[in-house]
């Protein structure tokens, strides 16, 4: 006999209007027997037309997106929806609340666990209920991550690299779309346990999106988030208008680990580059400082490749191996196969 999932709502996604609740996640514990851990999540839904799942806070310390969507809950109705759009703002709930990348909890890392676990951690319980009762109703999934704490990341629309020429065109289609400056086209170095991939794999278009970071909600940064949810709401007609889409969005791509400058030794990281700056290979792109040895070598970091500074890292403070500087190169469209 297969088990429905331990989690719980009160919401009824097959009925038409606006529901708020939450994703009850039994989290027994020293101080509450019985206790739980209650996800926000709201379903608004008018008629027919195609389902759109909108997430954020996958990673906790990544505010731009919980912003964007908790403002969406409160500003859309039901009668401004064709067909159903379920929202959760902040999908790792106790890391967003505890402000970390990870469950504070369970050290779940919620885009490395899909497909989840029934029988799972709180991290593993949400996944396997997005994964068991939440995809099968979705055809759109779009979802929200930033730089958070300890990068920054030039506003940008995300996409992978899709072997189903019909799947890569309606996905490019929405990433044009949602109108950030920057749509980057990603081979992920490790891509198990995505819910990304989770929703690939069923055939269905999936967008994600790095925007600002830096542990902050920047106004450029969440501008472009609220403008692409709405632009993707429009673009598959759930909510009426035209996508707002300002300017091209420049098409990149983050080749290889020669595209990921990362720290020589552990000091004080002072960026030479700004985000959005051209280096070419062999250009400085800063310089690791220990403030301990003012008498011993130069720790200069050299591009390995040319491109433009997508990423950077918002923390001076750096230890060996720590990503400072991501560099992204013009990607011809013809690439996705589309
Ligand atoms: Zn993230």
């Amino acid at each position: 006999m297969q088990l429905g999932p331990r989690v719980q709502t009160h919401i009824d996604f097959m009925k038409d209007g606006k529901q708020l609740g939450a994703l009850d996640v039994p989290h027994s514990r020293n101080d509450s027997a019985w206790g739980a851990v209650m996800v926000p999540i709201g379903c608004i839904k008018n008629g027919e037309g195609p389902t759109v799942l909108l997430t954020a806070g996958n990673h906790g310390d990544e505010y731009e997106g919980q912003v964007a969507l908790t403002r969406l809950l409160r500003r859309l109705d039901a009668d401004d929806v064709s067909g159903r759009i379920i929202v959760i703002p902040a999908l790792n709930l106790p890391a967003a609340r505890a402000g970390t990348r990870v469950s504070p909890i369970d050290g779940g890392n919620m885009n490395r666990i899909f497909p989840g676990r029934r029988d799972g951690n709180v991290t593993q319980m949400i996944a396997h209920y997005v994964e068991t009762v939440l995809l099968p109703m979705v055809d759109v999934a779009l979802d929200i991550h930033s730089g958070g704490t300890s990068l920054e990341f030039v506003p940008s629309v995300v996409m992978h690299h899709l072997a189903d020429r019909a799947q890569a065109k309606s996905t490019y289609e929405a990433l044009k779309a949602f109108g950030a400056p920057v749509g980057l086209v990603l081979e992920e170095l490790d891509s198990a346990g995505m819910l990304d991939v989770s929703v690939e794999e069923k055939g269905k278009i999936f967008l994600s999106t790095e925007v600002g970071g830096a542990a902050r909600v920047g106004v450029g940064a969440l501008e472009v988030a609220e403008r692409g949810v709405d632009n993707i709401l429009k673009h598959f007609r759930v909510i009426p208008g035209e996508p707002d889409v300002r300017g091209d969005t420049r098409l990149l791509d983050v080749k290889d680990r020669s595209h990921y400058v990362r720290a020589p030794a552990s000091g004080l990281y002072a960026p030479r580059v700004s985000l959005g700056d051209w280096v070419s290979e062999g250009d400085v792109v800063g310089e690791i400082v220990d403030v301990r040895d003012p008498t011993g070598p130069s720790r200069e970091l050299v591009a390995e490749a040319s491109g433009l500074v997508w990423g950077v890292r918002a923390l001076a403070r750096t230890e060996v191996g720590d990503t400072v500087t991501v560099l992204a190169s013009e990607l011809d469209p013809t690439r996705l196969g589309v």
